[in-house]
């Protein structure tokens, strides 16, 4: 019995782009499954995301309603993260982000 398997780590994507982990430099998770990456918090920030307009939506990360917040910006798989979701993200980004690079 042969099991040359490697032993995988759980793929995480993000909800947004689908890209995984070891393709974007930060992935921030959400409850339930939902991630958002560095690159996708990084347009939508900037108000270049897909907007949803329609009703009845909620943010996948914070349970917020569209009423609540600026905007909610969309994803593919119908996921949405509003502006203060974004905002978060960036905060935790930033911090993360070494002040010089080398
Ligand atoms: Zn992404
Ligand atoms: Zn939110």
């Amino acid at each position: 019995m042969t099991n040359t398997q490697r032993t995988r780590r759980t793929p995480y994507n993000c909800s947004f782009c689908s890209k995984n982990q070891d393709q974007v430099q930060r992935l921030i998770a959400g409850p339930g499954g939902v991630y958002i990456c560095d690159e996708c918090v990084d347009p939508a920030s900037k108000g270049n995301g897909e907007r949803s307009e329609e009703e009845g939506l909620r943010c996948s990360f914070c349970g917020k309603s569209r009423r609540q917040v600026q905007y909610l910006a969309g994803g593919p798989n119908g996921v949405h993260i509003c502006s203060e979701c974004i905002a978060l993200c960036q905060e935790i980004i930033d911090e993360e982000q070494p002040p010089h690079r080398p």
